[in-house]
């Protein structure tokens, strides 16, 4: 037997699969995608690779005496798809980097054949000790054992994946209960009374009734099935049932024979949110996210595989869960920048999503309240279908009534406070009523970054240009190469011991909100408190229960959650996202103002929201305001058109990263200059100039942007700029990349 390879090789003209012989003993494991170890070139150096086909005789151009041995095969890799194998191809074509790369991306690729042993929970206790522990539970909020009590009231026996991964149960609440004497563990294996196991398992089955759709909800599901074209817009207003949709969806979908992926951003894939689909189709769902290790998500990707989960859910990999026979992708949410990759390929989660629909004959559903101006653009032309919910799907649930504040003139009426005085009027009214306030502070950054307090130095990772973290654990991490140090005595810059994390401005916002409102029980919510395993849960879970009256935080409270007492959302710094250097920095801005907005007045009574800004004339804060996302569609469209930014062009960088900063430099302003001369057809250039964060793991990096008019000039130009950069790199050590 032969294989095709490829191999982890960063050279354009070596990005391509080489034939090999797969050896009588290695002939069971060396199947298509799995990884393996190739000799290459004259040194036979060994270098990693990927089975991308098998074939029983040597292509006739090759003479037998040249083809080399594949010497080992790492692990067992799952079999992939010929559509996977096509996506990766695709994926390469449309982002850069190499095959090698793109295959890593789309096949798990640490599979362990270990076999996993389940673990079991066992309830011991009488009924008594069962409701007795309840009502205590319930009485002391300890909300984590309720969630497993009312569990074991209905099985005495729980499979320990739906006790970790379901009911989201920690250790040290189940080691709480076994020291209680109430509950055993047994693993599969341990043999004794297994079947009974199964048994009560088995009863573990989904328990939700659909609800009855409303007329806006059967026309999507109805028309979403019935539709000709592969990609439909479901542009619904924050609460308005899009998971309703989804569920009904999959439903149709799984009837006829076909499996579901549903992608959610990770920051809202919480518990409540997975819970509504496991209640609905039971064991047929798995989630996967990237706290799991690789081995357990290849185990989870493997009985997708085998059929025996048909519904996978979870943050952008989801995508390549290798279902034999996918009918539909959800991806909710769509418009998040999460979805876009931040490692070569740098791919766009909705336009693979949209290969994969294409190479796998399913429907792709993009689910939004903000959808994003191209997409949006793409449906008035009647290339994606457009599904619109224009209502809240809880009677009587109204959008909240939006006032902008403008924070110059509180300047002029010499109010100083970041507080205007019309959120502080407010906020009082509140507490007084006993209803809850988020306050979001629209800023991102690198909250935990670490610097000196005296001379203002941070503390760089010595691989790349940006400030370290101080994690928990008391050591400094850098969050883009992994790099970690012992957080020093003091600045080596100056020699003081005013070292210290500085937070995203939140710290100061509860501060502040503190000495204002000072019978308020607060909360805040940012990447320091939420840094332990389950910190992020635990504060939503607080809030939840009432256990706070005011919630402040970044982007991360804004994200899909519901509580139902929250009638005022405060935003504090509304434009700063408008700062950002970015063409979608409007959009960014009008996504976050709606969603924090959507925050507010989710059950019957109704909401409030206030909007501070320096910029009140802005079209996206006001767009946002008014809740009304064509105001904001047809101001952003004249400035795109204007500018050929997209959907009017198409936008695209190109990295050049070397570890010699100068030669790095003059090599892309050669390729560029080279490139203007070749150019096969029009295309606008901005640069080449260096990176925001201009060192990455020793590499320095530089960036030369192009505008085109269509998708195809974008491929034409693209080609050529690797091809002048292979010549121009030659062997040297220079990596390219693109992504938009
Ligand atoms: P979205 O995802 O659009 O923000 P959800 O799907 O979370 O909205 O629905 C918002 C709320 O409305 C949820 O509490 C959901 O249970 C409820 N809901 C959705 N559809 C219906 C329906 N047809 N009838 C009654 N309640 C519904
Ligand atoms: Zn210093
Ligand atoms: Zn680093």
């Amino acid at each position: 037997m032969y294989a095709e390879v490829v191999i982890d090789i960063n050279q354009r003209d070596l990005d391509r699969p080489f034939t090999y012989r797969i050896p009588d003993d290695l002939a069971d494991r060396a199947v298509t995608g799995a990884p393996v170890r190739v000799p290459f070139g004259r040194s036979e150096k060994l270098r990693s690779g990927y089975i991308i086909g098998r074939f029983p005789d040597p292509p006739c151009d090759l003479s037998e005496e040249r083809i080399k041995d594949i010497d080992s095969v790492l692990e067992r890799g799952i079999g992939i798809e010929d559509q996977l194998r096509e996506l990766a191809i695709r994926m390469r074509e449309r982002y850069g980097g190499t095959l090698y790369q793109s295959l890593s991306v789309v096949l798990p690729n640490k599979l362990k054949v270990r076999p996993k042993r389940e673990r079991y929970f066992l309830f011991v206790g009488t009924d008594d000790k069962l409701s007795e522990m309840s009502t205590a539970a319930e009485q002391k909020k300890h909300y984590a054992k309720l969630r497993l009590l009312s569990a074991f009231q209905e099985n005495r026996v729980l499979p320990g994946s739906i006790v970790t991964d379901r009911l989201n149960i920690s250790a040290s609440t189940i080691r709480s209960f076994i020291n209680a004497g109430v509950l055993e563990i047994r693993s599969q294996e341990s043999g004794d009374d297994l079947q009974a196991v199964y048994d009560e398992i088995s009863r573990h089955k989904a328990s939700a009734s659909p609800k009855m759709l409303n007329e806006e909800q059967q026309l999507a599901v109805d028309g979403i099935l019935r539709e000709s074209r592969q990609v439909s817009l479901l542009f619904g207003i924050t609460g308005s049932g899009k998971t309703e949709v989804y569920l009904n969806l999959i439903e149709k979908v799984l009837q006829q024979g076909r499996e579901a992926i549903v992608l959610i951003p990770e920051i809202a894939l919480t518990y409540q949110t997975v819970m509504r689909f496991y209640e609905r189709f039971g064991d047929l769902v798995s989630v996967v996210h990237s706290r799991l290790t690789k081995g357990d998500k290849c185990e989870r990707f493997l009985k997708a595989q085998q059929g025996d989960i048909r519904v996978m859910i979870g943050p952008r990999s989801a995508l390549f869960t290798p279902f034999r026979n996918l009918g539909l992708i959800i991806i909710d949410e769509f418009h998040e920048p999460s979805y876009i990759s931040e490692q070569v390929p740098k791919y766009d989660t909705t336009e693979a999503a949209e290969m994969r629909a294409e190479l796998s004959g399913a429907k792709l559903v993009l689910g939004s309240a903000t959808p994003t101006v191209s997409v949006y653009y793409r449906a008035l032309q009647g290339e994606i279908a457009l599904f619109r919910l224009n209502a809240r799907a809880v009677a009587g649930a109204q959008l909240p009534s939006v006032e902008i504040v403008d924070m110059r003139e509180e300047l002029h009426a010499k109010n100083r406070s970041i507080f205007s005085r019309t959120l502080q009027e407010k906020i009082r009214t509140r507490l007084e009523k006993s209803e809850q306030v988020m306050l979001f502070l629209n800023r991102r950054g690198y909250s935990g970054a670490v610097s000196c307090r005296a001379c203002g130095e941070p503390l760089n990772c010595p691989h790349c240009s940006v400030a370290m973290k101080l994690h928990r654990d008391g050591m400094l991490h850098c969050h883009i190469c992994g790099y970690e140090a012992a957080m020093p005595k003091a600045c080596p810059q100056c020699g003081s011991q005013l070292l210290g994390a500085f937070g995203t401005g939140t710290e100061k916002v509860e501060e502040m909100a503190k000495e204002c409102f000072p019978s308020a029980r607060i909360l805040r919510m940012d990447a320091d408190t939420t840094a332990g395993k389950d910190g992020h849960r635990e504060i939503l879970e607080k809030f939840l229960h009432h256990e706070a009256d005011i919630l402040v935080g970044t982007q991360m409270i804004v994200k899909g959650h519901d509580f139902p007492n929250v009638t005022l959302v405060g935003v504090l710094a509304a434009d700063l996202s408008l700062n950002i250097p970015d063409y979608r920095s409007s959009e960014r801005t009008f996504q976050l103002l709606c969603q924090a907005e959507g925050r507010s007045g989710r059950a019957s009574v109704p909401g409030e929201c206030v909007v501070q800004t320096y910029l009140p004339e802005h079209y996206a804060i006001q767009a946002a305001a008014h809740h009304d996302f064509y105001e904001f569609y047809r101001h952003e469209m004249l400035f795109r058109k204007q500018l050929l930014y997209p959907p009017a062009g198409t936008f695209t960088a190109m990295i050049l990263a070397g570890a010699d900063a100068a030669k790095t430099e003059e090599t892309i302003r050669r390729v560029f200059s080279e490139a203007m001369q070749r150019l096969p057809v029009p295309a606008r250039f901005l640069g080449p100039t260096e990176m925001s964060i201009y060192k990455v793991k020793d590499l320095y990096r530089q960036v030369l942007y192009f505008k085109t008019q269509s998708t195809e000039d974008m491929i034409l130009v693209k080609r050529l700029l690797e091809e002048i950069s292979s010549e121009m790199i030659g062997n040297e050590r220079l990596f390219i990349s693109f992504e938009r």
